[in-house]
This record gives C-alpha cells, sequence and structure tokens, in this order.
C-alpha cells in the first residue's frame, strides 16, 4: 500500500509499505479522508526526535476492513472514526482518568508518534472496541473526520475551562483548535466571547462559530483590549489555542481571580513557558492552570457524532482546501508553511 511519511527531519515522501495485520483486538481500517494537522508539520521539523519511514498523520476516517478475534463491536465493512489519540485502556492512568496519558504523559498519542499514522491506504488501531465509534448514516465522513482531533481538542479546551454559563471567554488563536474551542465555549453557555488572531479571514470563520468579538492583537495590545470589553474585571475562562509563551502569559493576565486559564496549545519551543508573576496574583488569586492532550475513545468520539447528526455545528466550514491522496506532499507543504489562507485541508482516498 501507498503511505505518506517522515524520512528525518523535514524530510517526507511517499513509501511503499505491506498492509497491516490487525492483533487480537485490534482492527485495520481502509482510509476514506483525512485532515492534516499543524502538530504533522511540527513533527517533521523535529517535535518528537528523529522518525525514519514513519507514515504521518492521525486524523482519520474509514471503512473497517479486517479485525482481530477478540473484537466484538466492529465487522468489515464499519464505516468508523477512530480517535486522534488511541489509548491503553487497561493502564492505571486510564482508569484514573486520564485516558491521553496512557503508558506516560502524552502516552495514548500512538499514530506517527511511536507508530505508523493515518496517512496510508489502510492503517491499524489498537483496542479497536474501545477506540473506534461508528459513523451514524447522515453524519458525512467529511464533518465526521473532525471528531478525531479538532472538535475533541477544541472542546476539550472548553470543557477544561469550566465556562460558567454566560460567564466571559476569551480564546488566544483562531486555528482550527481555536475555533472549535469557541465552539465549545458557545456550547458551554458562555455569555461573551472573544476570539484573538491577526488573520482576518479567521475573523469571519470565528464569528460564524459564536464569536462576539475579535481581538487583533496586530493592531492594539490584546490585554488592554480584553479587559476593556469585560469592563476591566477580566474573563473567567481564558483558552490559550496556540502554544505560545507571550499568548499563555496573557492568558494568565486577562483572567480574572477564580478564573480558569486552560492551555490546549502544544508547547514546543523554549525550555522553560513563563508565568507572569504579578497579573498571576504572586500565585495567590486562585487563577487554575489546565492542560489537556486530545481525549479520545470510543465515547468521546460517540459524543462528538453526537453534535454532528444533531446538527449543534458544521465544522467543514473549516475545510479550505481538498486533495487527492497523491497530491497529500502539496497539501503538506501548504499547511507548513500556511499558504493561500489554508486552515484545514482535507485529504481523499
Ligand atoms: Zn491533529
Amino acid at each position: 500500500m501507498k503511505a505518506f511519511v517522515m524520512n528525518g527531519f523535514d524530510r517526507v515522501g511517499f513509501s511503499d509499505k505491506p498492509v497491516p495485520h490487525a492483533g487480537p483486538n485490534d482492527a485495520i481500517v481502509k482510509t476514506t479522508r483525512a485532515l492534516i494537522c499543524t502538530s504533522d508539520a511540527h513533527t517533521v521539523h523535529g517535535a518528537i526526535g528523529p522518525r525514519d519511514n514513519l507514515t504521518l498523520g492521525h486524523e482519520a476516517v474509514g471503512i473497517v476492513h479486517e479485525v482481530g478475534s477478540e473484537v466484538r463491536r466492529f465487522k468489515p465493512g464499519d464505516r468508523v472514526v477512530c480517535g486522534a489519540i488511541t489509548p491503553d485502556w487497561g493502564d492505571l492512568a486510564s482508569q484514573a482518568g486520564h485516558s491521553s496519558q496512557s503508558g506516560g504523559a502524552l502516552g495514548g498519542w500512538k499514530f506517527a508518534n511511536i507508530k505508523d499514522g493515518v496517512f496510508a491506504e489502510y492503517f491499524h488501531v489498537n483496542e479497536a472496541d474501545a477506540n473506534l465509534a461508528l459513523i451514524p448514516a447522515s453524519v458525512s465522513d467529511e464533518a465526521a473526520v473532525y471528531c478525531c482531533d479538532m472538535m475533541s481538542t477544541g472542546f476539550m479546551a472548553a470543557e477544561n475551562a469550566n465556562v460558567p454559563i454566560g460567564g466571559a471567554v476569551a480564546v488566544f488563536a483562531l486555528g482550527p483548535v481555536g475555533l472549535m474551542s469557541i465552539a465549545g465555549a458557545r456550547l458551554k453557555g458562555a455569555g461573551l466571547v472573544i476570539g484573538v488572531d491577526s488573520v482576518p479571514a479567521r475573523h469571519e470563520l470565528a464569528r460564524s462559530y459564536g464569536a462576539d468579538e475579535i481581538v487583533d492583537f496586530s493592531k492594539s495590545d490584546p490585554v488592554e483590549q480584553i479587559m476593556k470589553l469585560t469592563g476591566g474585571a477580566g474573563v473567567d475562562s481564558a483558552i490559550e489555542a496556540l502554544g505560545g509563551d507571550v499568548a499563555f502569559q496573557n492568558a494568565i493576565k486577562v483572567t480574572r481571580p477564580g478564573g480558569v486559564i486552560s492551555n490546549a496549545g502544544y508547547h514546543g519551543k523554549g525550555e522553560f513557558v513563563h508565568l507572569p508573576r504579578a497579573e498571576w496574583g504572586v500565585g495567590m488569586a486562585e487563577k487554575t492552570i489546565t492542560t489537556g492532550l486530545c481525549p479520545g475513545g470510543r465515547l468521546r468520539m460517540e459524543r462528538m457524532l453526537s453534535m454532528l447528526e444533531r446538527k449543534r455545528l458544521d465544522p467543514t466550514r473549516m475545510t479550505t482546501h481538498t486533495f487527492k491522496f497523491d497530491q497529500i506532499d502539496r497539501a503538506f507543504e501548504m499547511m507548513d508553511r500556511k499558504l493561500d489562507g489554508i486552515i484545514k485541508p482535507l485529504i481523499t482516498f
């Protein structure tokens, strides 16, 4: 089968690989749709260290091709979504309620990290009964593929932000995770949702997902603008969807005492992330910082699919470009360099 792989730092290309086989609890899925993620580009630039002939990608849907002897809930021919994170459900971290950390910090992240990812004609899923979910007939592959990561991560950010009904929320960075954080904050009942970004095309999308106000940090100081929009009080919840030291500090600055800073961004650079000491309330202002990695698993995926089935939101508005699998190298380059206003490129198989 054909796979799109990383070959050392900053090198990608196609590779021929054998179709994987399923162990007793596993499934093999024939890929139908996939999305490229900014974190795929991070991986290629060395975020997780060197990898050779590693298939990229972690956001995909498809048709079950083969299941292991112990798999009960799925059979060949089923149309399924698989979470970007595929935990080991028997691990103690999973039993403690932290399945994305099964097997160690971020250990639930296997695709394109410790095993081949989904940018291939077929991909392997561990613990299929726990990690796959059936896609309802009324939900398209093009929409369902957003459950894997963007919806799950964005909604996690809003869940971790403990948004009070009617409360004020600021979302830093309006990439796809930030956009889904906006949608998540609205679904949680936020009264005022402020999106922070400098790219005009993202402003429109953010408004369509429920942002009431947009703060353009390239025009004036975002902290001042957010304080002004909240009458000097600051927000109840700030969501950091970038993974930037300054954005993280700003998130702390604009959060009122007792509020929550929910980090969804991937802090891939520098030795430290900094806390602004005074605005953090010198460590005593009851400002809580929460962190998380995209939740996976069947229950999570079924909940995401339920939102699509009942048309609570339309994630496909984030699909700015579509490519066939044999053009994925071009799509990858565009995503890496953020060309042509790209937000999410959809890959069809
Ligand atoms: Zn992703």
